[in-house]
């Protein structure tokens, strides 16, 4: 009968011919591991410097750092029995550190560990429960890829993956069976070399495979950018973005070999999962291949052989791809880096980008229109004029200015204000936020809207700003910085909720799907504020992808002026998603989305549910004259 010893067996002695195999065999793991490793980082510190990289805050660093690879939150959060398999096995890796150097001394006659002892007793017990722990995790996740197998997890099966998870399973198997055996029986001493060689067959394959995250993502998660869709500034004139494999900077680079190929970028892509050439875990793994293939110091484009040069413009910016990635990997910096480079060098021809940035460049807004066409807006919606000394500048936006629909939701949203007394004007001129050509990666173009827009708003003495549009909020809170000091900037949404309480509640039973903008949602954190809107207007239905997880609807990246889409459209595929939930309502909002969806409904004709923006929603509660 085997029984279940006090504590770990180990064996006591180890001949010198023992030994010196021991030390061998170290060495050889040892170099094995070096030789990949050292070149890879060897890649990485030849890779150019971030210019914009800063260690501080170093607080925030350290909560990412304890979230996300401690806590494995993300993991977690976004798969949660996959997460929680994958955190099983780190959690072991983490508890095992101390046992696995205490193994090696043992070997040499210098364990530190004794079984003995309380604490080396107390120690093993602790590290056979995460053992079990992470055996279990290792079982699920081999389950997972080998029978399951997702189909955003390559289709080509992993053997490599299969023998690592074997040794994995391995190195807990040998461990916990020592429990089982005498130190002074044989048994011991050949589960003490099994787990070792175990150990020392597992350390060289870590380099050569997807399992440098192992080593790696700790230190991309510490050292990302530190915020979302973080784009660095160009810097000096030499820049033009990601051109060649001089461009790629070491995070990039560092990002690149960190990538997991989990595939969680994919897996919510809008673009990869409507039939487009884009496909963000490819387009990290073609960095890695350029970086493997020809260094940091090659001059030969990034776009062509490793990646398709069409890849990045079919980007939305929706960020879902960077919000869900577990090791760090930044897609949006990389993304918006590799149309730079292509726009700036005149690689990109498209005849729908030509034509927007020459509307910008001549005119003032995005559609094209001329800027009268805004005034005879203003004028007919009864707009009041900002004069410096009302609180809020009711920011219009292109589409509130100029698109018909956008239009509406300004006079509804204005209508609001009105009714609670909130005192606003808009300014006489205003021009595009750049936001589609920031995406787009016309640097120069942005840089001269965000200095006009500066300047005009200093001099007209806004304080603070509030608009419809998710796209005008992003863009004058976090891109303007590079160029001076926006005012304070609030969505609609979240005026709208803080005064919620002033707002009628209609009696309404009307079922309303809100869907989440991705500018809103994932670039600005915020949820809950247009849902409390809705509230007031109906019944608040979900639709399956909702909040983080919420699917774009196919406008951002300047992607709502660059025409016709290839394979399916991705306002399509989200339309349908809200009409199958059966509301009567489709809540927006952001301008760009309620005209994607706009179109994509109106083939549905009459059994097309409504679209309201949260404005239009709440106007229609207000007594007929909309002032209180
Ligand atoms: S930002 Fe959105 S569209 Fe672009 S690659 Fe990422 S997930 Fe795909
Ligand atoms: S980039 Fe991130 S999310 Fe995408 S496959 Fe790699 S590790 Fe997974």
């Amino acid at each position: 009968m085997i029984l279940l010893n006090a504590t770990l067996a180990e064996p006591q002695h180890f001949s010198i011919a023992e030994k010196l195999l021991l030390v061998a065999l170290v060495v050889v793991s040892g170099a094995g591991f070096w030789r990949r490793f050292g070149a890879v980082l060897d890649k990485i510190f030849k890779s150019k410097k971030d210019a914009s990289f800063h260690l501080f805050p170093i607080g925030k660093r350290t909560w990412d750092f304890v979230w996300e690879v401690v806590c494995q939150a993300k993991v977690i959060r976004q798969r949660p029995l996959a997460g929680l398999a994958h955190a099983f096995v780190f959690w072991g890796f983490c508890a095992f550190a101390l046992v696995t150097l205490n193994h090696f001394a043992v070997g040499l006659g210098i364990g530190f560990l004794d079984p003995n002892g309380w604490f080396g007793r107390l120690y093993f017990y602790l590290a056979a429960v995460f053992a079990l722990a992470c055996a279990a995790g290792i079982l699920g996740l081999f389950i997972r890829r080998f029978l399951v197998r997702p189909k955003w997890l390559s289709q080509k099966l992993s053997w490599e993956s299969g023998f690592i998870a074997l040794l994995i399973f391995l190195l807990m198997a040998t461990y916990l069976a020592a429990f089982f055996v005498a130190d002074t029986d044989p048994a011991a001493r050949i589960l003490w070399w099994a787990h070792t060689l175990a150990i020392l067959t597992f350390l060289p394959i870590i380099p050569h495979t997807k399992h440098l995250h192992l080593v790696l993502s700790p230190a991309t998660i510490f050292l990302s950018r530190g915020g979302f869709s973080q784009i660095p500034p160009l810097v000096g004139d030499e820049d033009f973005g990601l051109i060649a494999g001089t461009d790629l900077t070491q995070l990039v680079s560092l990002q690149a070999y960190s990538c997991v190929e989990c595939g969680r970028c994919t897996e919510h892509c809008p673009a990869a999962n409507t039939g487009k050439v884009l496909n963000p875990k490819e387009i990290i793994l073609g960095l890695r291949d350029y970086l493997n293939e020809l260094g940091p110091a090659s001059e030969e484009p990034l776009l062509g052989k490793y990646n398709a040069p069409e890849a990045p413009f079919q980007c939305t910016t929706c960020g879902a791809c960077e919000f869900q990635c577990p090791v760090g990997v930044e897609h949006l910096p990389i993304l918006v880096g590799l149309r730079r480079g292509a726009v700036n060098t005149g690689a990109w021809e498209n005849d729908y980008g030509s034509k927007l940035f020459l509307a910008l460049e001549r005119g003032s807004n995005s559609l094209g229109m001329a800027a009268s066409e805004r005034d005879k807006f203003i004028e007919k919606a009864g707009l009041p004029n900002f004069d410096g000394t009302q609180v809020y500048c009711l920011w219009l936006g292109c589409m509130g200015g100029y698109d018909p629909k956008g239009r509406e939701i300004v006079a509804d949203f204005a209508r609001v204000m009105k009714y609670l007394g909130a005192s606003f004007g808009v300014l006489r001129k205003e021009k595009c936020t750049g936001d589609p050509v920031r995406r787009l990666g016309n640097d120069l173009l942005f840089q001269q809207l965000a200095e006009e827009n500066l300047k005009s708003l200093a001099e007209n003495k806004v304080k603070k700003i509030v608009t419809i549009c998710p796209h005008c909020v992003r863009t004058i809170q976090e891109d303007w910085k590079e160029f001076g000091t926006p005012p304070e900037v609030e969505h609609h949404s979240e005026f709208l909720a803080r005064f919620a309480d002033k707002l009628p509640k209609q009696a309404s039973e009307e079922k309303i799907v809100y869907h989440d903008p991705c500018y809103l949602g994932r670039y600005r954190n915020v949820y809950q504020e247009p849902r409390a809107i809705v509230e007031l207007a109906g019944e608040l239905v979900e639709a399956p992808r909702n909040r983080e997880r919420s699917f774009c609807c196919g406008a951002g990246g300047g992607l709502a002026f660059l025409g016709e889409e290839t394979g399916e459209r991705v306002s399509h595929v989200r339309a349908a998603e809200l009409v199958a939930t059966g509301a009567k309502t489709v809540g927006t909002a952001c301008p760009f989305c309620n005209s994607m969806f706009r179109d994509a409904l109106a083939e549905k004709g009459d059994s097309a549910p409504q679209l309201l923006d949260i404005a239009r929603l709440t106007a229609r509660g207000l007594p007929e004259n909309g002032t209180s």
